[in-house]
């Protein structure tokens, strides 16, 4: 998921995380809409692997690197349910991931690196609660209001092959730049 789509002052903040990480990482290719890959149900992951470690280190450092706050595997075409999320307070990653309890409503901006250069109205619970598996695959629940709320319910989505595109209220809008803060510097 995309954040803040009118104007990226979280940017540097959301990217702190991945400077902490020793491995070498790649950045992988996102898969945009139109690609069959976003369409499809992920399947569960069984256990750790090296090569899920690798792929869960590569969608930190490929979410970090379009400045997204979300990103979830089959965008870099694995149909696997793996989840990272950083709302700015740090890396979350979710294997295997269930929504188990919303509440409220929330109303708001939301884009996706998989539809670049567009954002759309979308309601989503206020309060979410995830149960999933961490990267030990031990079982941890978590709770998340606002914009982290949104980014589980948007990238668990993703794993059921469905794009907010077809939740969006209002239709589909083009990223406009003039907000941006160079150019209130320049005036
Ligand atoms: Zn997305």
């Amino acid at each position: 998921m995309r954040g803040r789509i009118q104007g990226e002052k979280s940017r540097s903040a959301a990217g702190a995380g991945r400077r902490e990480k020793e491995e070498i990482m790649a950045i992988r290719e996102v898969r945009e809409i139109g690609d069959d890959i976003l369409t499809k149900k992920c399947k569960d992951v069984p256990k750790m692997t090296l090569r899920t470690k690798i792929l869960i280190g590569d969608m930190l450092e490929t979410m970090y690197d379009k400045c997204g706050v979300g990103l979830a595997a089959p965008q870099v075409g694995v149909l696997k349910k793996i989840v990272v999320i950083d709302v700015g307070e740090g890396p979350i990653v979710l294997i295997n991931p269930e929504i188990i309890e919303t509440s409220g409503e929330q109303t708001g901006e939301e884009g996706c690196l998989s539809v670049p250069g567009k954002w759309g109205i979308v309601t989503r619970p206020e309060h979410v609660k995830v149960r999933a598996l961490n990267q030990e695959m031990e079982p941890f629940e978590m709770e998340g209001e606002g914009l982290l709320a949104r980014a589980f319910c948007h990238e668990i989505d993703h794993l059921y092959g469905q794009l907010y595109v077809d939740k969006a209220e209002d239709g589909l809008h083009d990223v406009t730049y003039e907000q941006d803060e160079e150019e209130e510097t320049e005036e």
